[in-house]
């Protein structure tokens, strides 16, 4: 699997350990559905609450 890595000097998402645009060692970027802000929280309560209806 592919670990999705971000550049702190261009802002970007890459999956190289240096930015192609500027070389710059690139930090790695957990995925989204380990984070603490939870993203997909409001789709699963939303998907949920579809399927609770029909
Ligand atoms: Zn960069």
């Amino acid at each position: 699997m592919a670990t999705i890595h971000f550049c702190p000097q261009c802002h970007c998402y890459t999956l190289q350990d240096h930015c192609p645009h500027c070389q710059t060692k690139t930090i790695l970027n957990k995925p989204a559905r380990f984070s603490p802000q939870d993203h997909y929280g409001k789709y699963r309560r939303a998907l949920k609450k579809l399927e609770a209806s029909e």
